[in-house]
Parts: structure tokens; C-alpha cells; sequence
């Protein structure tokens, strides 16, 4: 793609902005892309081109852009109260209400919440709060966190260490000491001609000998996101999960499930421990809980969790200045309610997914695609050079990027992990959207075909 120029936005950003995850010398030669505004599950750009939003943003925007309850409830508590903190035995109406209404939509027996900011706060939160709860059990050792190759987990320090990003891990001497990684579900790129299911244990079953090799007496917890998403949209086999949990329970590991993606309806369900029937004793949240209006995390934790650390009688010493700001809880509780109001997850679960599998699976029909699959509204499709060996295409062709360019070309936002292509639309996509999204979609992949075949 030539550089884009004329735009002042793009100037200055060249100039200024330091993006996330990013080449900022590859960014500075091709100009951003400017996004100016949005509506339903629409972006615009600043030439007025219309593209819709495969991605939510990032994985996010679930009710859509210019939803005007969460505006509105926004607007309202920052003339109401904008800020003000849970530290020092103080609490606000906002921070309150949304505890109480989590407790409602969690998992049964999860029924207290410690607010971040993030998603990766949420992961940094977890790593003392599993350490501080065995000390507080007696048990200074159980200090290990196991977690898998190619997760992702955010960011931060922690987040990064606990994510299984190698190319993360390359900068910044992570992981941290005591975070150790298991080998990943993934049976596409990694159980080629094995069964799913019989690959599946065989993955999770790492976990027991990790376990067994490092003691259980020095193993804190175990986490996993329930569909890994930065990785690739990563659905495990059914016999995954059911053996993550009979391993846990075993060994007294804690279970902590990353639902930053997948809570709040992604699946059909409000949580994806629903989904695949998971037990979890914490859980990570954010993205959705918010659709991403305003910056929110939380860890959601089961009562026997909250129990130990109120028995403990100490303080514990964590927490942030954000942590239940007012007006991110506001937005949250306007969210959960107006997902309620319209029965977003049963839409999800009963009529929008199910349409969305049988229209995502059509891509299977395209000579580059050689696996396309959905769990709820998110969906991941496998970009191959020969479909009958399922032979990667040279990583230097780059084809996820070229291909993610194509879409952005056809006027829709896929993004690209290697060469898989994944989507997680706004919950509240229609049919009709869908319909367009494909078509878009089968557009994008023959125009990467006919650029690859150059
Ligand atoms: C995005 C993400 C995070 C990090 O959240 P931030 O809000 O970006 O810090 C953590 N875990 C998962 C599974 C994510 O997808």
C-alpha cells in the first residue's frame, strides 16, 4: 500500500504518537490510518470511507458504536461524581451497584470483585492476590503460576510474563521469575492428521506433569484464557477444558480463567466458564464489561477466595487510582443492563451465532482456506498455499497482512495472527450485516489469492 499523506491527523501522528504494538519506523513510512468516527458496527475513516468493524474494536465494542445509554450514563456521573477512589474505606454508589450486578451475571458462588483499570491490571492482580492467599494459608511456597505457550494475558509486566508471546518475552527479560508455560490446544496448527479430542487431553495432561515435576506444594495456579483470542482464536477440544478442571481439583491449583475477551456474551453465554462448563475460583474481566466506552477491568473471585483473604486480616497491599472509577462503573452497569434489556446473550447464543457459523464456514470453500471456525461471535479462518497438505505459504509473503489489507480495502476490519484471520463482531451485528461481511470477506481473500499468485 502507497503512503497515506494530506492529512494533518497523519502528520502529527508521525510525529508524535508512539503506537502499541508496533515498527514505528514501518508506521512512520506508510501514515496511520485515521478513524473519525463510528456508528452501529461502523467505522469511518477520515475520507468518509465505511468499514465494518469485524473486529469490535478490539474485541470490545460488543453493543456497538453511539450506544446512548452508556453515553448518557457516562455523562451523568461525571457531572454527578467524576472521581473519586475505593482506598482508605471509602466507596462510591457506582463502584457498589456494579459489584452487586456482577454477582447477578457471574458464574454461581463468584460474588465479589477487586477493580482495575485493564485487562492486564487484572492479570497483575491475580498473580499477588494467588500468591497473597496461600501465604495467608500458610503456604509461602505455592508460589509457581502455570500458563500456556501463546496466550495472552496483557501487557504489563505480569500480563507479559503470564502471556506466552515469545516475540513479548524477546524484550524486556520476561518472564518474571515463577511463571512457568505449557503447550497450547491448538490443533490446527499444532495436532495435524491427530484426533482433536485425543490431542486435546494429551495438552491439557502437560499440565498435570508440570505440575508433578514442580510439586504441587510449590503451584499456585493455573490460567488460561477459555478461547485463546490474540493468539488466533484459539477454540480447544471438548475433552480440553473437563481435564484442566479434574487436574486443578486434584492438585488444589487455583483456576483462573481470562474472560477479558470472552465475558459478556462473546460465546452465548456471559462468561465462557459457562460455555465450556468451567469452575473458575478467579476470573480476569474487561473489554466487554464496558464495550469499551471507558477503561474498566475487575477480578471476579469465588467465595471460599474472598473468604481466606478476609480471614487473612491484613491488608492487601494492591491496588489502583482508577480502580472502580465512577464513571467506568457507570458506563459498565448501563452495559450490563442494556444487554439485559435486549437479551444479548440469548440473541447471541440462539440466533446470531448459529447464523454467523453457517455464513463464516461458506469461507471454507475458498482455495486458501483450509480450516474456518466459530464459537459464539468469534471466528478464525486458516490461510494455506495447498489445501490438501495444508502447507503453510512462506512467512516472508506475509499473506495474513496482505490479506488484512484487502479487507480494510473491501471495507471491513479482519485482523491477522500469522496467517489466520480473525473476527469477534459487536454482539449486536444484524443478519443483514453479516450477510455483508462475508460477501466482503470472500471478496478480500480473492483479491490476497490473485496478490499472492503474482
Ligand atoms: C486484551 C487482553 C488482555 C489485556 O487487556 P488490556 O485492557 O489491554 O490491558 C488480557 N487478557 C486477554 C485475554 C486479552 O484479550
Amino acid at each position: 500500500m502507497s503512503k497515506q499523506t494530506g492529512s494533518k491527523w497523519i502528520e502529527q501522528d508521525s510525529a508524535h504518537c508512539l503506537h502499541p504494538f508496533t515498527n514505528f519506523k514501518a508506521l512512520n513510512n506508510k501514515g496511520s490510518r485515521v478513524i473519525t468516527r463510528a456508528e452501529g458496527v461502523y467505522i469511518y475513516d477520515e475520507d468518509d470511507n465505511k468499514i465494518l468493524d469485524g473486529m469490535a474494536g478490539l474485541w470490545c465494542v460488543n453493543m456497538g458504536y453511539n450506544c446512548q445509554p452508556l453515553i448518557e450514563a457516562a455523562t451523568n456521573q461525571l457531572q454527578e461524581l467524576p472521581y473519586y477512589n475505593l482506598f482508605f474505606q471509602t466507596t462510591h454508589p457506582p463502584a457498589v451497584e456494579l459489584s452487586t450486578l456482577l454477582a447477578e451475571v457471574a458464574p454461581e458462588g463468584m460474588n465479589h470483585v477487586f477493580f482495575t483499570g485493564s485487562g492486564s491490571e487484572c492479570n497483575d492482580t491475580v498473580v499477588r492476590m494467588v500468591r497473597h492467599y496461600w501465604a495467608s494459608l500458610g503456604q509461602p511456597n505455592k508460589q509457581t503460576i502455570i500458563s500456556r505457550h501463546n496466550a495472552y494475558h496483557g501487557s504489563t509486566m505480569a500480563g507479559a510474563s503470564l502471556g506466552g508471546m515469545a516475540f513479548m518475552h524477546a524484550q524486556g527479560g520476561l518472564p518474571l521469575p515463577n511463571i512457568v508455560h505449557i503447550d497450547q490446544p491448538y490443533h490446527f496448527g499444532e495436532g495435524q492428521g491427530r484426533d482433536a479430542n485425543e490431542f486435546g487431553l494429551e495438552r491439557a495432561q502437560q499440565l498435570e506433569a508440570k505440575i508433578l515435576e514442580l510439586g504441587e506444594d510449590n503451584v499456585a495456579a493455573f490460567i488460561a484464557e477459555p478461547i485463546q483470542g490474540a493468539g488466533g482464536v484459539i477454540i480447544p477440544p471438548d475433552s480440553y477444558w473437563p481435564e484442566i478442571q479434574r487436574i486443578c481439583d486434584k492438585y488444589e491449583v487455583l483456576l483462573i480463567v481470562d474472560e477479558v475477551i470472552c465475558g459478556f456474551g462473546r460465546t452465548g453465554e456471559w462468561f465462557a466458564s459457562q460455555t465450556f462448563n468451567i469452575k473458575p475460583d478467579l476470573m480476569c474481566m474487561a473489554k466487554g464489561i464496558t464495550s469499551g466506552y471507558l477503561p474498566l477491568g475487575g477480578v471476579m473471585v469465588r467465595d471460599h477466595v474472598a473468604q481466606v483473604l478476609t480471614d487473612a486480616d491484613t491488608e492487601f497491599a494492591h491496588g489502583f487510582t482508577y480502580s472502580g472509577h465512577p464513571a467506568a462503573c457507570a458506563v459498565a452497569i448501563a452495559n450490563i443492563k442494556e444487554m439485559q434489556k435486549h437479551n444479548i446473550v440469548n440473541r447471541v447464543r440462539e440466533d446470531i451465532a448459529p447464523y454467523f457459523a453457517s455464513r463464516w464456514s461458506e469461507l471454507l470453500a475458498h482455495p486458501m482456506v483450509a480450516e474456518a471456525r466459530t464459537k459464539g461471535l468469534v471466528g478464525a479462518i486458516e490461510l494455506v498455499k495447498n489445501k490438501a497438505t495444508n502447507e503453510r505459504f512462506d512467512k516472508e509473503l506475509d499473506v495474513g497482512t496482505k490479506c488484512r489489507e484487502h479487507c480494510f480495502a473491501a471495507g471491513i476490519v479482519l485482523r491477522a495472527v500469522g496467517d489466520t484471520m480473525i473476527c469477534s463482531p459487536p454482539l449486536i451485528i444484524t443478519r443483514e450485516e453479516i450477510d455483508e461481511f462475508i460477501d466482503k470477506a470472500k471478496i478480500a481473500l480473492d483479491n490476497t489469492l490473485a496478490d499472492v499468485s503474482q
